[in-house]
């Protein structure tokens, strides 16, 4: 067995690790982050990029929502059920945290992207952009993965401090003695243990995103069936098992949820162009939510979660595809973009040639029921009294605006169905608003930390999609903070 020693192992370099990893390493502190993959960022190589609030950004473009503001914001949201102190702190830190990385050489778009102002307002719900997204090296669009430059540049920089970061090495075990964390166990690329002797240790695993089993057991969804969320390889919920074992409290396991058709990386324009604020209806053929309310990914989910099968169904007429294919979509949400609509058809018929069992294309509303598996006669009744809402220009059940009424009427006609989805879970690890991880009685465990979506519990039962970039902001910010409260406490 190999023996190591360091004043802080960091355990993953997903995007918490990292920056926990970076600050440690400024703050003068020997580091060692553990990886269980062969490459650095987790989850966070998939996405856009992170929440802040009081940036430059946001002054450039006259945005001014304070950080006190924000945080007020979030706190009614969450019905002040969360810790305070800890959102307080991780918000009034944001902006810094982007100059940041800023000074590593992340680059950011402004909040003015090349979309119709209305619109890309409307992307997080709120007047207020607060995602800062990442100019992917090499240009392009805001879009998915452009996060993954972010990681490139923490982990450059990680490794220029003179961190010690060990790919495909996962950790395995919190080392305690006398209730204090003073380590981790853990085995490397040739199958070696390792002891690795520390002053603390963070745990920052990313959660149980791809563990169907703790997802089955402490949320009840059937992976496949009901949910249908992102599973980043390896992020099986090691780092919370590790923590319960070692005495931490439970906090709440959830998911950060959302909503998407089924394998949507795979059918992405289609998972966006139905994404409309026009008719929507579940498996019993009924409206069930506001439509417009589409554009706001995670309430959305809640709706869809509580239909039969889980299942949301967006319908289509010939005459609304046209319009869109020609306007471009009524929302657009910065992951999907302004173009979903530009090969509809081709899209769907691909879909359909490729066996792609949720989407459907039909020449009357009856054949697009059955097809869909949607109650036939009360579908018809809802379409006929949308419609007759629609020639009234008033949603007289729901009270959608006028603009979004536009009658089901053309063939032929389209349906997808949607389901929840989760960028990965939340929660697991009970801590304070310093990260450290406390046990079931509320007592701190010494040495132990635990950041990013292990301990992440202040969204309350939603993700806050209105402050949109929150998981990564979260990350970013209560790695850094782990890390100075950390050295304040070695260095005395
Ligand atoms: C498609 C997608 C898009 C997203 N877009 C955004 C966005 O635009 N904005 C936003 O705010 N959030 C976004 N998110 C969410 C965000 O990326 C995650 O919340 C964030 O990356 C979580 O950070 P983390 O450090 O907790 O975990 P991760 O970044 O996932 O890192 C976890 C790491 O732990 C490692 N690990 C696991 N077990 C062990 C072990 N035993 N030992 C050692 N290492 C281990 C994993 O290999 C991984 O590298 C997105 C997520 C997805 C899936």
């Amino acid at each position: 067995m190999k023996k190591m020693e360091t004043d802080v192992v960091v355990i993953a370099a997903g995007l918490s690790g990292l920056a926990a990893i970076v600050q440690a390493a400024q703050n003068g502190l020997s580091v060692i982050g553990l990886e269980k993959a062969n490459i650095t960022g987790g989850a966070a190589n998939m996405g856009m990029g992170p929440f802040a609030v009081g940036t430059k950004y946001q002054r450039m473009a006259a945005y001014d929502l304070t950080p006190g503001e924000a945080f007020r914001q979030h706190m009614n949201f969450t019905h002040w059920n969360v810790d305070a102190r800890l959102v307080r702190d991780y918000y009034f830190r944001s902006a810094d945290t982007i100059e940041w990385l800023e000074e590593m050489g992340v680059e950011f778009f402004p909040p003015a992207l090349p979309y119709p102002v209305s619109e890309r307002m409307r992307a997080y719900a709120s007047p207020f952009p607060t995602g800062h997204c990442v100019k992917p090296e090499g240009g392009g669009m805001p879009g998915p993965r452009c996060a993954s430059t972010m990681i490139k540049r923490l982990t450059e920089c990680a490794e220029s401090l003179g961190a010690n970061i060990m790919l495909n090495t996962p950790a395995t075990k919190i080392i305690m003695e006398d209730g204090k964390a003073v380590g981790a166990m853990a085995v490397d690329e040739s199958g070696e243990e390792i002891e690795i002797r520390s002053k603390a240790v963070i745990i920052a695993t990313g959660g149980a995103g791809d563990n169907p089993e703790m997802i089955k057991e402490y949320m009840g969804y059937d992976w496949g069936k009901d949910l249908f969320s992102f599973r980043i390889p390896g992020v099986r919920g090691d780092g919370i098992r590790m923590a319960w074992e070692a005495g931490a409290g439970h906090t709440p396991l959830t998911m950060e949820l959302m909503y998407q058709c089924p394998d949507n990386m795979s059918v992405f324009s289609l998972d966006g162009a139905f994404r409309t604020p026009d008719l929507w209806v579940n498996l019993d053929g009924e409206r069930f939510f506001e439509e417009s309310t589409s554009i706001n990914s995670t309430f959305t989910g809640n709706c869809i979660k509580r239909q039969p099968g889980g299942c949301g169904i967006s319908v289509l007429d010939s005459a609304l595809v046209k319009k869109y294919a020609k306007q471009g979509p009524a929302f657009v949400d910065h992951v999907h973009g302004f173009h979903c609509f530009d090969n509809f058809d081709g899209d769907v018929e691909t879909a359909i040639e490729n066996g792609y069992e949720y989407v459907f294309k039909a020449d009357t509303l009856e054949e697009l029921a059955e097809k869909a598996g949607i109650n036939k006669e009360r579908f018809l009744e809802t379409v006929e009294e949308y419609n007759t809402m629609c020639d009234e220009n008033v949603d007289s059940y729901f009270e959608k605006e006028h603009k979004y009424l536009t009658p089901i009427r053309k063939g032929p006609f389209y349906a997808l169905k949607f389901y929840i989805g989760a960028y990965g879970t939340l929660g697991g690890i009970r801590i304070n608003h310093h990260l450290q991880v406390l046990t079931e009685e509320g007592k701190v465990i010494p040495g132990l930390y635990a950041v990013g979506t292990d301990s992440c519990a202040i969204f309350g039962d939603t993700y806050p999609f209105t402050l949109g970039g929150n998981t990564m902001g979260y990350c970013l910010n209560s790695g850094r903070m782990a890390a100075d409260y950390i050295a304040e406490s070695i260095n005395g």
